[in-house]
């Protein structure tokens, strides 16, 4: 059976398949999309390092779309999948990746060595976000087809290894794109606001579910136009881009979570990358 898998893979490559899924980048941060079975059977339920990941049906096939968290070793790991019948076992070999370093400096110097006022803020903030960042809904069909949510500047990549005044902290979590003050932010695709509200490093932040486990975050916002409970479509406000949190000048920070971790959002744009990476060369020679 899996043999007859891995065949149909090298046949048809995932992309020919027509439905528009993130591109696959098998490192640490990254997404491998893995074939389960054929889905004439009942929807299997699938675990990777025992969080549960997203299964939908894909032309006829039950298709796990897997997020790597960024902090995993290069090595081989097990898809767990349990069906109607046995348990299966999928391999994912997690290739290594080495991310760039970023050096910033940050004028707010609270913002780099909270005060302890500021510690229990950010404490409070992590309980309600990782309250919002479990949600799971069981919705079959998730709409992959993501627009970039703001037209701008590609500043920083995800997976950088940041340095703010001198001190390593953790890696950059998502996507920058920079662009003035006001500049409407936009849902990617159709989702469901799951929270919104004002955080120590985000600043004004806006949550959406796009359904099981597949959730994307909007921080640093000027202003949010979106409450708990709305549901967008591809192109909706969300609100626009500010510098509030923790920033070096107004951009819009993007998160895309999966099994309960960051992954890289240029791979749910892929095609759109090229566009906004070539306005930031554009930037640069102006200087
Ligand atoms: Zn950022």
């Amino acid at each position: 059976m899996l043999k007859k898998i891995y065949l149909l893979l090298l046949i048809f490559p995932l992309t020919c398949l027509g439905m528009e899924l993130p591109k696959e980048s098998v490192v640490a941060g990254g997404v491998v999309n893995v074939l389960l079975l054929e889905a004439n059977k009942p929807a299997p339920v699938a675990h990777f390092l025992d969080k549960r990941v997203l299964v939908i049906n894909d032309r006829g096939w039950w298709l796990a779309v897997v997020g790597i968290p960024l902090d995993t070793k290069a090595g081989r790991y097990d898809l767990k999948v349990k069906t109607a019948k046995k348990p299966m076992k999928f391999r994912i070999t997690v290739k290594p990746k080495k991310y760039p370093e970023q050096h910033l400096t940050i004028k707010n110097k609270r913002m780099v060595n909270p005060n302890p006022v500021d510690l229990a803020k950010i404490k409070a903030d992590r309980v309600i976000l990782s309250k919002a960042l479990s949600t799971w809904s069981k919705q079959a069909i998730i709409d992959f087809s993501f627009k970039p949510p703001v037209e701008g500047r590609l500043s920083s990549r995800f997976g950088l290894r940041r340095f703010f005044n001198k001190q390593e902290k953790n890696p950059h979590s998502g996507l920058d794109i920079a662009a003035p003050t006001g500049t409407k932010i936009k849902a990617p695709a159709t989702a469901k606001v799951i929270n919104t509200g004002s955080y120590y490093y985000s600043g004004n932040a806006v949550f959406l579910d796009h359904g099981q486990g597949l959730i994307t975050g909007y921080f640093h916002l000027n202003k949010i136009n979106v409450k708990i409970g709305d549901m967008v479509k591809q192109g909706d406000i969300l609100g626009t881009v500010g510098s509030t949190g923790r920033v070096t000048g107004p951009h819009l920070h993007w998160n895309v979570y999966l099994n309960g971790t960051k992954v890289d959002p240029a791979l749910f744009i892929a095609k759109d990358i090229p566009r906004l990476a070539a306005k930031n060369k554009k930037k640069k020679s102006k200087k």
